[in-house]
């Protein structure tokens, strides 16, 4: 994984337009201002401005289950080989794997994104579930509206990740109101990296709207990865590469 470079503003010219947005020059707007006052520029949760100065302020931390989850549904491949790697390794979970492979009922395949199924057999689980996608879409948005079980969430995301037919006004209408905020950021994430342009305001309103609601938790990130994403692939974001 390319590492997520630090962005720096010491490459802004006075006469580039400001990073806050505004549309004039730097060195007309911003460029003699305090650091705290070029902040408020970005606390207008309702106008999304994602560029370099935006991650300046706000960082993306490491090793946080933002981090891991992007890095999870980026790289769908890595994913698929370290699970193959893992079953070689580890003999754990092969009668429930046979169980698994064996379900005709994609409910009850569903039932198995949840704790006391090997964590080694959510991947085979989320390809089972795949076959049905028609059936099992509703099953999930409807269950991310009001759950809490971080094993369904996570696995629950990876699923949406790789449906065919992805339901993005579902997924946005969730990122706003499912009960959970771990959905709220999970869903963030999925959306930075699948979802259409017009999408970008939810998630700049839902990394502010979590960054308040839970200023110590680290669900803010969620977001955050995904206004990373957007800001590269609308070419939002000039520096650094992946
Ligand atoms: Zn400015």
């Amino acid at each position: 994984m390319a590492m997520l470079k630090k962005m720096s503003l010491d490459a802004l010219g006075r006469n580039d337009p400001c990073l806050c947005g505004s549309g004039n020059k730097f060195k007309k707007c911003c460029l003699n201002k305090p650091e705290s006052e070029r902040r408020l520029h970005f606390e207008d949760m309702n106008t999304p401005r994602v560029n370099d100065w935006f991650f300046h302020y706000h960082p993306l931390q490491e090793l946080t289950a933002a981090m891991l989850l992007h890095a999870d549904l980026t790289m769908p491949e890595l994913q698929k080989l370290a699970s193959s790697m893992t079953r070689k390794m580890i003999t754990r979970g092969e009668e429930e794997e046979k169980q698994i492979r064996a379900e005709q009922n994609p409910l009850v395949l569903m039932e198995k994104l949840s704790h006391g199924t090997d964590v080694i057999n959510y991947p085979l689980v989320v390809d089972r579930l795949l076959e049905y996608e028609g059936q099992v879409t509703p099953f999930v948005i409807q269950k991310l509206r009001d759950t809490d079980e971080d094993v369904f969430i996570e696995q629950g995301v990876r699923y949406l990740n790789r449906v065919a037919d992805f339901p993005l006004n579902e997924i946005v209408e969730l990122a706003e109101k499912a009960k959970s905020p771990y959905v709220r950021s999970s869903l963030c994430v999925l959306l930075g990296i699948k979802g259409s342009e017009a999408v970008l305001p939810t998630v700049w309103r839902q990394y502010h709207l979590l960054r308040m609601q839970y200023p110590s938790e680290s669900y803010m990130q969620g977001p955050l990865y995904g206004l990373y994403e957007y800001g590269y692939r609308f070419g939002l974001l000039k520096e650094g590469d992946r």
